[in-house]
């Protein structure tokens, strides 16, 4: 005879104490689970180990730009579909899910606004839109984004974050390299000061162009950056690559960028730069 018995049956021992999924993330780079409220207010970095969190052209105003200042610029200029190309989906397809997914209308927002009672024009482009690559559009946003710079005598900022080039554009797509090259060369010709911010990760055609064409070449920490996957690299050289290679560390101690700035000192520095050379 048993001593005891349980008066009820439903008893439920098995239900999980849920956790909001949008509350918590965990970091790529520590593995440490992180508290997203407070992570927006760190600008999206680890508390932990620095790692930086991607984050948006909207985050990166807010950032970088005093407030009230901002003015979007070339907003109508978007990517059309010239070859009718089609791989797994048609380009058109894959614009539009791009454009619905980001809320963007092309993998760069351009903007004038002010740092610190400096006026510049600033360019961020957004990996979430087709890998950030550089299509037709992208290349004449930069362009136009110069053009104004010069136009205006005020200094120019992109915020580098791209695969390279939009391989569903073809030759219209690497033709932009050469574009947004010789409009760099003319402004900075006229004296015009230009700043990429290399994030991660920045490769292929971005690199091989107005990516690493700075006056200042600025990076933030850990990015990776070059021009060919290290994959690649490794096949075609036969051997091992270095630690930390293609890393904004790495780079910096070889002579490709000049500073890694964290994010939380970001706007301190480009206004120190603008106060210097400006
Ligand atoms: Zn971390």
């Amino acid at each position: 005879m048993a001593w005891f018995h349980r008066k009820e049956d439903n008893i439920k021992d098995d239900q999980k104490k849920s956790i909001p999924d949008n509350l918590w993330i965990k970091c790529p780079s520590c593995s440490e689970i992180l508290y997203k409220p407070e992570l927006k207010i760190n600008h999206s970095v680890c508390r932990y180990c620095k790692h930086h969190f991607r984050i948006n052209s909207t985050e990166y105003i807010k950032l970088i730009l005093d407030d009230g200042s901002v003015k979007e610029v070339f907003k109508n200029i978007i990517s059309v579909d010239r070859l009718k190309f089609k791989s797994e989906k048609r380009y058109s397809d894959q614009l539009k899910i791009a454009i619905n997914k980001t809320k963007d209308l092309e993998a760069i927002r351009c903007f004038e606004g002010i740092i610190n009672n400096y006026p510049v024009v600033l360019g961020i482009m957004n990996f979430d839109f087709i890998g950030g690559s550089m299509g037709s559009a992208v290349g004449e946003k930069i362009s136009q984004s110069i053009k104004l710079a010069d136009k205006k005598k005020v200094p120019l900022i992109i915020v580098c974050a791209s695969g390279g080039a939009r391989m569903q554009e073809g030759a219209l797509s690497l033709m932009q390299l050469a574009k947004t090259s010789a409009n760099l060369a003319k402004f900075m010709e006229n004296g015009g000061l230009y700043i990429p911010l290399l994030t991660n990760p920045t490769t292929g055609g971005v690199t091989a162009s107005y990516g690493m064409l700075g006056d200042i070449n600025l990076a933030e920490p850990k990015a990776l950056i070059g021009f060919a996957g290290p994959r690649v690299i490794k096949q075609t050289i036969s051997q091992d690559l270095p630690d930390g290679f293609q890393r904004s560390e790495f780079l910096l101690e070889k002579g490709f960028i000049d500073l890694i700035v964290p994010r939380s000192e970001l706007k301190k520095t480009l206004s120190n730069i603008l106060n210097t050379l400006s």
